[in-house]
């Protein structure tokens, strides 16, 4: 079977957020593009939610190997939020579609946001999707990349993600920025097709360390990762101040960017792209997106969501997972 025929699977993310509402009109969506699906993970949950929807009538691509168990409405008391069954449903969908994609069945993983919240309640040590999937996969440095493909694209990718600022600095080693560069440079060319991506490399200090006076990070350890990577046949400039960088527009010279640190590359990123941003994850043998928003429990089964990014993020999953 050829990539183009296998399905991508959708995950429903948690139960109680609203990412089976996003992911069964995305998925909607993206089969009228053509665009094979299989929706993994608790079948009561996708059923209960196409009725709430009205979407019941329409043909609900279930995965085979779904089992209709009992959705844990009890957990939410009626409110949604973060609860232990809520975690258990999406942790089911993520082990589910993990699978499958090591094994060939499915082409590509789109997964719908979790509750870290919900993930700890139901006992997972994993801080979130990446983590537990990169774990699944055998990959023990997946890079995080937040990417609006539309014309100027804008990608960015981090060295650290979700660790608290403190621990940033020792996080920041010549291995992991190294490793970051080439992992990047290596799906930039795999899955883009890009054949020669031109990588920018934000410096970890203000003003890139001014020469040292503000820090030495950058002469210590970006400096030697950037020559590691170099000599691996990675294209990377920097480097750069991320305030100017931004600031100036200079991003648009770049085929992607590496932030340090969360908020240096997802504050601009946010600004910039407009809600317009897929999550993915490079390093992995297959393709993951995901949407760039949370659970937002606050608005859930009311029917407002807006499935613009979960519907970006299967097709950018079809696209990338096209060449493989
Ligand atoms: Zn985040």
């Amino acid at each position: 079977m050829t990539a183009r025929t296998r399905p991508i699977a959708v995950t429903p993310g948690d139960p109680f957020g609203i990412g089976p509402e996003v992911a069964l009109k995305a998925s909607r969506e993206a089969q009228r593009d053509g665009i094979p699906i299989v929706l993994v993970g608790d079948g009561a949950t996708w059923l209960d939610w196409a009725m709430r929807l009205g979407l019941a009538d329409d043909a609900i691509p279930l995965d085979d190997a779904s089992r209709l168990i009992e959705m844990p409405v009890d957990d939410a008391g009626g409110t949604p939020g973060p609860t232990a069954g809520g975690g258990r449903v999406a942790l089911e969908a993520i082990e589910r579609a993990t699978a499958g994609c090591i094994s060939g069945e499915f082409s590509a993983m789109v997964t719908a946001p979790v509750s870290k919240e919900s993930l700890a309640m139901a006992g997972s040590s994993h801080v979130g999707h990446t983590e537990l999937i990169a774990e699944r996969a055998g990959v023990h440095n997946p890079v995080m990349v937040m990417t609006r493909e539309a014309p100027p694209s804008l990608r960015v990718a981090l060295v650290t993600i979700h660790v608290p600022l403190r621990d940033v600095a020792g996080l920041v080693t010549p291995d992991r920025v190294a490793g970051t560069l080439s992992t990047l440079a290596g799906d930039l060319r795999l899955r883009w097709g890009i054949d020669h991506p031109r990588l920018a490399l934000l410096g970890l200090n203000p003003h890139a360390g001014d020469g040292g006076v503000i820090g030495d990070e950058e002469s210590v350890v970006l400096a030697p990762a950037m020559e590691v990577a170099r000599a691996a046949g990675v294209d990377v400039s920097g480097p750069f101040s991320a305030d100017a960088f931004f600031g100036r527009g200079s991003w648009q010279r770049f085929d992607a960017v590496v932030a340090c640190y969360h908020d240096q590359g997802l504050v601009p990123f946010k600004t910039i792209a407009q809600g317009g941003g897929v999550n993915v994850t490079c390093g992995l043998p297959f393709v993951r997106t995901s949407p760039d928003h949370g659970t937002a429990f606050d608005i859930a089964g009311t029917g407002r969501a807006d499935d613009g990014s979960m519907v970006e993020a299967i097709r950018l999953a079809a696209r990338l997972s096209a060449s493989t």
